[in-house]
């Protein structure tokens, strides 16, 4: 993609996310866009970073690892957006500030665990399966308090919300629903836990939905970077 298509891309995008923001009930004045630059190359990211942009999320380890190494003279906040198997968590912990994609309490153990003592703590979202889907990581919202509250006790993590992909839909309504169970879910799990502050959720086709029902983090990668 050319730097004029990807700044241009980015300047409506912020503009679009900002309008959003400012006419909805739930809306937050500051949504961190955060650029999904999986399967895009390094110099996308540097391109990306010139417009603005700090921080990127990544799906793929291996992938991930090359491109936060190739750009590691770029002050970039890496965030973890895929599925964690136990033997990826010690690159995770080294290499990344967010894991949004947690789901199960060994492996948050195990970040913890491996997180080097320099570091700040890990700040992680709790994945929330959030239509039931067989195919999709995630915890049910039934076992969300519980996952919850293990995570918080861990010493080199910080808890700071929950994220989620819902089926993808089509109305605004069908959109909204699972977001509003979102923001429902973290204000009755904030009861609970101070210190939770992040909705992770929204993509490019369902970013309006989110920002809504009250998204602080929306995922962008196709409506930055093209399609995949
Ligand atoms: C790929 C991906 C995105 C970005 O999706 P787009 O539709 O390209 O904006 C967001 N979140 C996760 C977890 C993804 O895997």
């Amino acid at each position: 993609m050319s730097h004029i298509q990807l700044n241009d891309n980015i300047t409506n995008l912020l503009e679009r996310v900002r309008r959003r923001s400012q006419k909805s009930q739930f809306g937050n004045s500051d949504i961190l866009v955060l650029a999904v630059s999986k399967t895009r190359p390094a110099e996308d990211i540097e391109a990306a970073y010139a417009c603005g942009l700090l921080d990127f999320g990544e799906n793929y380890l291996q992938e991930a690892l090359i491109k936060i190494q190739a750009l590691q003279a770029l002050p970039l906040v890496w965030h973890y957006i895929g599925p964690i198997q136990s033997n990826k968590t010690r690159a995770i912990a080294e290499n990344f500030s967010w894991v949004h994609t947690v789901d199960r309490a060994k492996i948050a153990r195990r970040l913890s665990e491996q997180r080097p003592e320099g570091l700040p703590p890990l700040q992680v979202c709790l994945q929330v399966n959030i239509s039931g889907e067989a195919s999709k990581s995630g915890v049910t919202l039934a076992e969300l308090p519980a996952l919850a509250a293990a995570v918080a006790e861990l010493p080199k993590l910080q808890l700071r919300g929950l994220m989620c992909i819902p089926a993808p839909s089509k109305t605004d309504a069908d959109q909204r629903a699972p977001f509003r169970t979102m923001r429902e879910s973290l204000e009755e799990l904030s009861q609970q836990l101070p210190g939770l502050d992040t909705l992770s959720m929204g993509m490019s086709a369902d970013m309006d939905a989110a920002i809504d029902e009250g998204a602080t983090i929306i995922r962008i990668g196709t409506a930055i970077f093209g399609p995949r």
